[in-house]
């Protein structure tokens, strides 16, 4: 069911008007609901609004891709009209979710933005508190920075900004170039789909930027869908996008470099979400709330093959630097739940 224009408007004035003022006293911390500390009392605010998202969107503490992809569709309509990270994805979700390239998005932003609204926060500090929420439960996933106070008022974006899996990496890399993200910070946010991979598989299974360059052998469902090719794991699905992007020679490097330094991949990650997550915004108006998103899990796991694959399966496309050598896990070919309906 979606609110009427009418009261979306009335919800955006009755939430700015609760948007809380920078604070000028860092050395004492708040103390919030449930004992929990933050450096700003403004903060306590999300510790309330991570434990309903922790119960209500993400099952008690999932890991949730869904829900981090949708800061990525709402920031990246910015440019030259659209004004990124501002939640008009959800304040004007009659209109963007129109667009093909944010198809399958109504349904979280119907569930969520009631939850913004019960807790007076703005949609588009919603948006980006439950994707970084939403990731930190990703085993192997850093925990995000989180920044708040952006104001509840936005323009839809204009379509034709958000990048889709069937376009060409060229495509891709100068949309993201206009909104001021260089190739390898395209690879940098790309790391969020194996992160966030984890989701769908056994936690024993290490899902990582490799997969990505092994050679496709099935499709998960149905046959090829737009946007989809040869995935190399069973019941795994392979965005057009990402197979293309591992082996493009602007960005492979970048890719590669992520296969064993795990740390550096969490790093750039984290420093292009940060980037993400603000565009748009200006950040000397916003305050820093990183305090409340929970301490990720970390991998238990060092890099290897998936087991049934060889080092003959791996596309490696970085010219500069040869790719590292690694030993598949035992036991019988890996396959890849599939992601329920
Ligand atoms: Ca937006």
């Amino acid at each position: 069911m979606r609110l009427t224009t009418g009261i979306v408007v009335l919800a955006s004035v009755l939430a700015v008007s609760s948007v809380p003022t920078k604070s000028s006293e860092p050395s004492k911390r708040a103390t919030c609901s449930k004992g929990r500390t933050s450096a700003l009392q403004e903060c306590c605010v999300w510790f309330d609004v991570l434990d309903d998202i922790q119960e209500n969107l993400f099952d008690g503490g999932a890991c949730n891709e869904e829900v981090h992809e949708l800061t990525f569709h709402d920031a990246i309509g910015f440019s030259p009209f659209g004004l990124g990270a501002d939640g008009s994805i959800m304040h004007h979700s009659d209109i963007e979710t129109n667009f093909p390239a944010n198809n399958g998005v109504d349904e979280i932003i119907e569930l969520q933005r009631p939850i913004a609204i019960k807790h007076g926060v703005s949609f588009g500090d919603f948006i980006q508190f439950a994707g970084a929420a939403g990731i930190t439960n990703c085993p192997g996933a850093p925990s995000l920075e989180f920044m708040a106070g952006r104001f509840n008022f936005s323009f839809a974006s204009p379509e034709g900004l958000v990048p889709e899996p069937a376009d060409s990496v060229t495509k891709i890399l100068l949309r993201f170039l206009d909104a001021g993200f260089s190739p390898n910070e395209v690879v940098d946010l790309l790391a969020s789909h194996t992160i966030a991979a984890q989701d769908h598989v056994d936690p024993t299974i290490n899902v990582s930027t490799l997969d990505t360059l092994l050679t496709g052998t099935a499709f998960p469902g149905n046959g090829s869908q737009t946007g989809e090719v040869l995935s190399p794991l069973a019941g795994e699905l392979r965005l057009q996008s990402d197979f293309a992007i591992a082996r493009d020679s602007r960005t492979a490097c970048e890719w590669q470099s992520f296969v064993t330094d795990h740390t550096a991949m969490t790093t750039k990650f984290r420093a292009a979400m940060s980037k993400l997550a603000t565009l748009g915004q200006i950040r000397d108006l916003l305050y820093d709330c990183s305090d409340v998103i929970p301490k990720s899990v970390p991998l238990t796991k060092g890099p290897s093959l998936p087991a049934g694959k060889k080092m003959s399966d791996i596309q490696a496309a970085c010219k500069a630097t040869p790719f590292p050598t690694l030993t598949a896990d035992p036991g019988p070919a890996t396959s890849v739940a599939p992601v329920p309906p």
